[in-house]
């Protein structure tokens, strides 16, 4: 329980963010390059040099610059969906071909791509040892759906999920992986990095992610053929003919070479992001040791990005706590805590935390969806969990965790009265 008049807390002079843009310096000379050199639009050296850079640091041979992480992952969905079924999806077919399975605990840019393109999407619970897709859920939903194709994966937090398992599991039912790494970039799995596994793949480059452009974002993938597509798709499908010539829908979805110029500029600080991002997490959890919490998981697979620190509090030091679709109440209590508290206590020094994002089968707009755990049928787990039982994954860290300021430019000390401030919520 958080008594603020225990304690001699002040807030922050500046805001400490979540995780906010960290510049350098040379975004800005590559972005007044594309200014003095007229090249404003949608071709030019930033955009080449990203696509390069993007392809080289991560592993893959083609990368095509995008407006957006959504957007890459909208036309893998799209490449996806035709390979699959040799159909369009969405217009004929039957309802199971439709089916696509998803990560449920993920940000809804991974899911909504799926809907674009007239796909139904199926949810897949968690795991605890990565907080990503649980590979025995996926089993499972095999088992019930044995005609689905695609399965898109994100990998949380910056941690990679359980690749190997879940690729074998793909590979079994002649199924395609799409690797949402929007918020994992530079994480390593077993020596190769996250969005080199799937046969289409995105990264983001939006304004709180590891490197950022302010947007942007690359279609990641091995096959030429489809990066041809991804680019030609991109810039509104126009064939090679002098007029406007048309024979597929298009997008306008290709990256400006000044946004590009941004990302130019941070992609040689992505390792320093990375180790500065690391030292943050490593502080939180020798700082918040002896208390009733733990720290999102580090699968000994693998290197993550430490994107965002977060952490769960243990069952038994949790407060009641109810939860509805804007607001969430507790009951505070001696010795517990819970994180509506935690980051309230955390926004009164002027810093900001955020829950865990909600997982998708508990959203509104994907509540009639199916949503398949170890058991089976999760939503009949769902109304288990109301009733005590909580095997639904996704749901118990949605209602234990939340997300700790991220941000590399936070400062140790700042960090410390941070770490101060959650151990005071448990006294
Ligand atoms: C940020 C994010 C996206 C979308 O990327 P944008 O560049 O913002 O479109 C997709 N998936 C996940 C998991 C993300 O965190």
């Amino acid at each position: 329980m958080f008594n603020p008049k225990k304690h001699n807390f002040k807030p922050f002079e500046s805001k400490v963010w979540l995780s906010s843009p960290t510049m350098h310096g040379e975004e800005y000379e590559y972005m007044t390059e594309a200014y003095t050199s007229n090249w404003m639009s949608t071709v030019g050296d930033n955009i080449n040099e990203v696509e390069r850079m993007a392809a080289e640091t991560v592993g893959v041979k083609y990368a095509v610059a995008l407006s957006a992480g959504t957007a890459s992952l909208h036309l893998a969905i799209r490449l996806a969906g035709i390979e699959a079924y040799g159909l369009p999806v969405g217009s004929r077919g039957t309802l199971e071909g439709r089916y696509v399975f998803c990560s449920d605990m993920t940000f809804n840019a991974t899911v909504n791509p799926v809907v674009y393109e007239g796909g139904i999407p199926i949810f897949i619970d968690t795991e605890y040892d990565s907080w990503n897709m649980d590979p025995l859920s996926l089993k499972k939903a095999f088992e019930i759906y044995p005609d689905v194709r695609i399965v898109v994966m994100a990998h949380l937090y910056g941690t990679p999920g359980r690749i190997d398992e879940i690729q074998k599991i793909i590979d079994e039912h002649h199924a395609i992986l799409v690797e949402d790494a929007a918020e994992s970039l530079g994480a390593v799995y077993k020596g190769r990095q996250t969005g080199t596994f799937g046969k289409y793949n995105a990264i983001s480059f939006n304004g709180n992610k590891i490197i950022t452009g302010s947007a942007g974002g690359c279609f990641l993938t091995n096959d030429l053929e489809a990066a041809d597509k991804v680019r030609k798709w991109s810039t509104q499908s126009r064939e090679n003919a002098a007029w406007y010539q048309h024979e597929e829908i298009g997008y306008n979805y290709r990256m400006s070479n000044v946004i590009a110029g941004v990302i130019r500029g941070q992609f040689p600080h992505l390792g320093e992001h990375i180790k500065l991002k690391k030292d943050i997490y490593i502080r939180y959890k020798d700082g918040l040791e002896g208390i009733p919490v733990s720290m999102n998981p580090i699968p000994s697979c693998c290197e993550p990005n430490y994107w965002l620190s977060c952490m769960l509090i243990d069952s038994e030091a949790m407060c009641k706590t109810v939860c509805g679709e804007q607001e969430a109440v507790y009951v505070a209590e001696e010795g517990k805590s819970c994180p509506m508290e935690i980051l309230k206590a955390i926004a009164s020094i002027n810093a900001e935390g955020r829950p865990i994002w909600k997982p998708m089968h508990m959203q509104p707009i994907y509540r009639l969806n199916p949503f398949v755990v170890r058991e089976g049928n999760g939503r009949a787990r769902s109304n288990a969990y109301i009733a005590g039982d909580i095997s639904v994954v996704g749901e118990d860290i949605f209602k234990r965790g939340l997300c700790l300021p991220s941000d590399p430019k936070m400062t140790a000390g700042q960090q410390e009265e941070i770490i101060r401030i959650v151990r005071a919520c448990f006294e």
